[in-house]
């Protein structure tokens, strides 16, 4: 073998040497890679198997969320339809008006009111074949967790017609129902309630058995521990008729933002003034104007239809502005707010429209003086039931086949599309309703 032979073998011996350590770190480096995507890969499945269980959870905790605040809602807002109570205790409290605590049958928690607010009864009374709707107002507090407390007074015949019956579901109430009965109720609405959330001075103006809206504002003043100035001032005629006495007592002494005055019309011959009693005669304007120190107060009355005329004209002429005077009425409303009241053009409009009751097959005009459609139909000899008078039970709901219609004021329950609540409401053009 010649020298030339010998190197160049030697160059290919080497050649091949590198050759194989390239391919020996290339398959290394081929594995290395292998592996690291083998290895992220595992990781991206673990990442992403970890993700879909993180998000499962996160749905999960998203769907209790969801329910407790759904729950959260309903304990605000109330219930639908009839929930069943039990009168857990029914306390006397003066001539024929009894306090009825009442706690849910179902024990579940009861959902806060607003102090002023009102509960709708579905009452089943012996000897009728339909239920009679009644509402009542809250009379305690709403920070009261374990119970409803309404307070009812037994309606009597009228005056003149001492033959006629006494009120229905007030005596119902008064006379037959009892400790442990079970009652179907409506949850708590309306829109004359106390906001809580203000602090500016009120005048609380009660009349009767009007106390009771007033009485749960007081309370939740109270019972909140606020110190939001309230003047109460509560019209009966004695004694005999002074509901809630002890209460509203112990509510004035215990807290010195709660300035009550009471006044009785005709003092019984025991009545103690200073004791019983802080003025004789009634509740009007003239009272208000020598207690007040100004009449820069937010005003809520709920009385007799005279007793609510008497004070809102009395405080429109003393110069308290509209938008600070709230009422309730406990039937059909004597008092109007103005914006309620037809101007000259609407009256002019409203001589023009015509109602229809197609099932009663009668066509009529509508009278601009008439109240609302409930008390039109009545005065056409159109029946039509009814209930709280405040756009609260829908027990006058009527369906509208074409026109339509005006709400006086804001009914207090929603009517079902294509109805309307006739206690509530007048024509806005000629209207074919279904009664
Ligand atoms: C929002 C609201 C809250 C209320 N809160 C309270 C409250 O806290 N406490 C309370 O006691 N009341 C309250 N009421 C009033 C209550 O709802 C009832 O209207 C009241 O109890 C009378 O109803 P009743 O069924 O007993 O009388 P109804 O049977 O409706 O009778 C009413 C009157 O008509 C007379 N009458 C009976 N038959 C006839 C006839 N054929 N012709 C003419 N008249 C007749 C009766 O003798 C009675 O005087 C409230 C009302 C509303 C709208």
């Amino acid at each position: 073998m010649n020298a030339t032979l010998i190197d160049s073998l030697r160059v290919t011996s080497g050649g091949s040497l590198s050759f194989a350590l390239g391919l020996t770190l290339l398959a290394g480096l081929f594995m290395w890679l292998a592996l690291e995507i083998f290895r992220s890969g595992r990781r991206v499945l673990a990442e992403n198997q970890q993700q879909r269980i993180a998000l499962e959870k996160l749905r999960a905790q998203l769907a209790e969320t969801k329910l407790r605040c759904r729950e959260a809602e309903q304990a605000q807002t109330g219930w639908n339809g009839i929930r069943k109570f039990a009168v857990v205790k029914k306390v006397f409290q003066c001539d024929d008006v009894n306090a009825f605590y009442l706690k849910p049958h179902d024990g579940r928690p009861l959902p806060q009111f607003k102090p002023g607010q009102y509960l709708t009864f579905q009452l089943d009374l012996p000897g009728r074949d339909k239920s009679l709707i009644r509402c009542y107002s809250l009379s305690d507090s709403p920070h009261q967790k374990d119970y409803y407390r309404v307070t009812i007074k037994k309606e009597k015949s009228p005056a003149d017609k001492p033959e006629l019956p006494t009120g229905a579901g007030s005596s119902f109430f008064t006379d037959v129902v009892k400790e442990g009965d079970i009652l179907n109720v409506k949850a708590p609405t309306g829109h004359f309630f106390l906001d809580m959330a203000k602090l500016n001075p009120i005048v609380l103006l009660a009349g009767g058995v009007g106390i009771t809206p007033m009485l749960s504002m007081a309370n939740a003043i109270a019972a909140g521990g606020s110190k939001r100035e309230a003047y109460f001032f509560f019209g009966v005629r004695n004694r005999r008729e002074h509901i809630h006495k002890e209460e509203l007592e112990k509510l004035a002494a215990e807290h010195d933002n709660i300035h009550l005055h009471i006044a009785y019309s005709k003092p019984g011959e025991k009545d103690v003034k200073e004791k019983d009693f802080h003025h004789e005669g009634r509740v009007d304007i003239e009272l208000l104007k020598a207690v007040l120190p100004s009449n820069n107060f937010e005003y809520y009355l709920c009385g007799s239809g005279a007793f609510m005329k008497s004070l809102t004209d009395g405080l429109e002429a003393w110069g308290v502005p509209d938008k600070d005077v709230y009422f309730e009425a406990f039937g059909p409303a004597t008092v109007k707010k103005k914006a309620t009241v037809p101007t000259q053009a609407e009256t002019t409009h409203l001589q023009k429209v015509m109602v229809t009751f197609a099932r009663s097959n009668k066509t009529v005009r509508w009278e601009p003086i008439a109240e609302n459609l409930l008390e039109f139909a009545k005065s056409q000899g159109v029946k039509i039931d009814s209930g709280c008078c405040a756009g609260g039970c829908g027990s006058c709901s009527v369906a509208i086949k074409s026109g339509a219609v005006t709400y006086l004021k804001k009914p207090d329950a929603t009517p079902e599309a294509g109805s309307c609540f006739t206690c509530v409401c007048r024509p806005k053009n000629d209207l074919i309703l279904d009664a």
